[in-house]
């Protein structure tokens, strides 16, 4: 056995990423010497605070933001979806919620626990390569919605979104809606530009870019205005309470400027070692699929089903493999039951049980794809 037999592969960044050593170098800096609550005002609270409006100000530029003002600092991917959709709901006198059939939990379960309130939740549906037509978008926005929530990129399939083309749709409509993106799984492997995109919302999340986990940021347009979810504090102006994680930030913010700077790196080496997993794959076993194949799809994901052979037990055989991958969405690893995503897509039962997802990281090696492709082969012949 050679050492490429025996390396741990991990094909599981839509989970969460190995953090990069810019964003570890300035947690470390700000833990030891930046520490003080940005909220006090003596000389180690002025230095947190600085800290942290730097940080602002900084992720404000990297995404294109007009004011550090619009970012608002979050614990990370789920409190931004749930402070967008219901911050901006609350904020409407209006009672209507639209959301794509593929979005996160944590866009729609916001959506279901305003219907406690009296708010109303419509889905657009999307084809069977996930992707949400503006159309669709349309057909589900009337007089009475507040906001619309469409993804950026799916976590499970890695399918872009037409966001420009769905904003530009809803705005022809109305002006008035309030319009959220999830760029969590999106902003690692595609330029993202807020102003261009037009949303007035976007959702992104720490520790899926190589930044920490419990730290993420919602951009908020000037125009928009959002009830904070979170109360108790006048912190990020009144919009979300609780002390600021300013380590959790400043690092963050190191991991955005990585981003931003390497993205073409990214697609090179973590695009190249996803082609080379799929084409290794399908040379081996010409009866594997891939999700979402012939449409927009992000560099790194790889979704691929596998007739035959279960999600769950070939998920096992990859781990004593050392191949760390998934089923199912990042926060659901492992589950049985398959992914309302793959069920919005016309995907059966038995067929969705049979997918799992490989996801490649900026830290992805040469020589990764064609190995764990490899491991996957070994294990499938073995099951059948
Ligand atoms: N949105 C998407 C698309 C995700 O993939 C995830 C995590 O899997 C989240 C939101 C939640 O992010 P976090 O883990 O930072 O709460």
């Amino acid at each position: 056995m050679t050492s490429a037999d025996t390396a741990e592969i991990y094909v599981d960044n839509a989970a969460t990423t190995r953090m990069r050593p810019s964003a570890i170098a300035a947690l470390e800096r700000s833990i030891v010497s930046g520490y003080g609550n940005a909220a006090g005002h003596h000389g180690a609270a002025r230095r947190a605070k600085n800290a942290l409006e730097e940080a602002r100000e900084h992720a404000a530029e990297l995404i294109g933001a007009d004011r550090p003002h619009d970012v608002v600092f979050t614990s990370g991917g789920t409190e931004s979806d749930n402070l967008a959709v219901v911050g901006a709901a609350l904020a409407s006198e209006r009672k209507g919620i639209v959301v794509s059939s593929v979005e996160h939990k944590a866009v729609l379960e916001a959506a279901g626990a305003l219907s406690r309130l009296g708010y109303s939740t419509r889905i657009a549906p999307c084809d069977t390569a996930g992707v949400v037509h503006p159309d669709a978008v349309a057909e589900n926005v009337d007089g009475d919605t507040a906001v619309v929530s469409v993804m950026a990129a799916n976590n499970e399939t890695g399918t872009v979104e037409p966001i420009e083309e769905i904003v530009e749709r809803v705005r022809s409509l109305d002006r008035s809606i309030s319009i959220h993106t999830d760029a969590v799984q999106y902003f690692v492997a595609k330029p993202l530009d807020v102003s261009a995109a037009g949303a007035d919302l976007v959702t992104l999340s720490g520790h899926k870019f190589g930044g920490p986990t419990g730290v993420g940021l919602l951009y908020v347009s000037s125009s928009t205005h959002i009830e904070p979810v979170l109360v108790g504090g006048s912190q990020e102006a009144g919009r979300r309470a609780g002390t600021s994680n300013v380590s959790g930030i400043v690092a963050m913010v190191a991991a955005m400027a990585d981003v931003v700077g390497s993205r073409q790196r990214f697609a090179e080496s973590a695009g190249a070692e996803r082609d080379a997993f799929e084409r290794t794959l399908i040379e081996g076993d010409p009866s594997i699929t891939i999700t979402a194949e012939d449409v927009d799809r992000l560099a790194h994901f790889s979704h691929v089903r596998i007739p035959g052979v279960l999600a769950e037990t070939l998920l096992i055989r990859l781990d004593t493999a050392g191949v760390f991958a998934a089923a199912g969405s990042a926060c659901q690893s492992g589950a049985v039951e398959p992914s309302h995503v793959l069920t919005a897509m016309g995907m059966p039962d038995e067929v969705a049980q049979q997918c799992v997802r490989f996801t490649f990281g900026w830290d992805a090696r040469p020589g990764d794809g064609a190995e764990a492709a490899l491991r996957v082969l070994r294990i499938v012949e073995a099951l059948r």
